[in-house]
């Protein structure tokens, strides 16, 4: 079935762990045999040839760098400059994808049906994936001024938040609202029509943002407080008040915000039962708060900086989405249900914000 996944770090891949993403999975984890820098070396899930192997023709594909003040023990870079020339490299890579033709930029209606209708009919042998170009976290925007240059070269959706205290807006395991510069750029964002990603924004910032924004609204990767209780999650007034807005939320597939009690680099997938019915436990509580199957999809942030470690273990790349139809429909969802949050929701919400 066509699959819309809308959060995927695949700049991130590949300049921050050198993966050529052209090549099978199976071929990037075998180079990175005997690398230790990073925890998920040699589990990856995630290439170009997987998406298709998947049905997974369109996604929404991130940039990211992270500015962090001198106290701040995060991972970042230590000038927002910093961080937006490393934005502009990830800009460029996907650039080159589309060189290649392995991926194609989807920025409106137009291209946006027109991409649809490739993945529908055409046999193409190897088809492009398309991608809405997304930003996590905005610290690399200078000025508020810089958006305007970012949705020419194509961003169309932005996170203000990442992890810890943010430029514009504090996110996860951080609190706190947002001043004069966050609340002037989420003006930006409403006037050049970019979606605004309510992922990652932390309580005090996310209601802030639902009362001043006026835009179209999604949360590209998140999952519910009430089965793992922790703030990166959404409680369900929260998920009550993005369905009031027409959100769609996407579901994710990291496995510490899937099964309670996970401690990172310790639990394994498997001794804590975290497989793909779990994502549908998430799928199914957002269902029944929205009473329909019309607000949640799949965001599942594979290789966002975790692998097969962390992830669901009857999901070996991310071509295994593919199973999440049979689990729903076991699950009692309809037809129409299932095509919905394979794709539908996304794509009724993209029509929407580009009309
Ligand atoms: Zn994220």
């Amino acid at each position: 079935m066509f699959t819309i996944d809308a959060h995927l770090d695949l700049s991130m891949n590949a300049l921050e762990w050198n993966r050529d993403l052209r090549r099978p999975v199976s071929e990037i984890n075998a180079r990175e045999k005997g690398l230790t820098d990073k925890p998920d070396r040699g589990n990856g899930t995630v290439s170009l040839p997987e998406l298709r192997k998947g049905n997974i023709g369109l996604v929404v594909a991130t940039q990211i760098g992270r500015y962090v003040a001198p106290d701040n023990p995060l991972p970042g870079w230590h000038s927002p400059e910093q961080a937006w020339a490393q934005t502009q490299g990830q800009v460029a890579w996907y650039k080159a994808m589309e060189d290649d033709g392995e991926m194609v930029q989807v920025t409106d209606l137009y291209s946006l049906e027109a991409h649809v209708e490739v993945w529908r009919n055409n046999s193409l042998e190897k088809k492009p994936v398309g991608y809405i170009l997304s930003l996590e976290g905005a610290d690399s925007i200078v000025t508020v001024r810089y958006l305007e240059r970012a949705y020419q070269y194509g961003l169309r959706a932005i996170g203000p938040a990442h992890y810890g205290p943010g430029r514009y807006a504090n996110g996860t395991d951080a609190t706190g609202k947002m001043g004069p510069q966050g609340l002037a750029l989420l003006k930006e964002i409403e006037r050049l029509n970019i979606i605004l990603d309510a992922t990652h924004l932390c309580d005090d910032a996310f209601w802030q943002a639902l009362d001043n924004f006026n835009g179209h609204i999604w949360a590209s990767h998140n999952n519910c407080r009430a089965l793992v209780n922790h703030n990166r999650q959404y409680s369900d007034e929260m998920i009550k008040a993005l369905v009031n807005r027409g959100a769609v939320i996407g579901a994710a597939l990291d496995a510490w915000m899937m099964v309670p009690g996970w401690v990172r680099f310790k639990s394994t997938p498997k001794e804590m039962n975290c497989n793909l019915e779990v994502m549908i436990d998430h799928v199914d509580h957002i269902c029944q708060i929205a009473g329909n199957a019309l607000h949640v999809g799949i965001g599942s942030d594979l290789d966002g900086a975790f692998g097969r470690e962390q992830c669901p273990y009857d999901l070996e790349t991310i071509a295994d989405l593919q199973k999440i139809p049979a689990i729903l429909q076991k699950r009692g969802y309809t037809q129409q249900d299932i095509e919905n949050m394979m794709h539908g929701n996304w794509l009724r919400f993209l029509r929407n914000a580009w009309k």
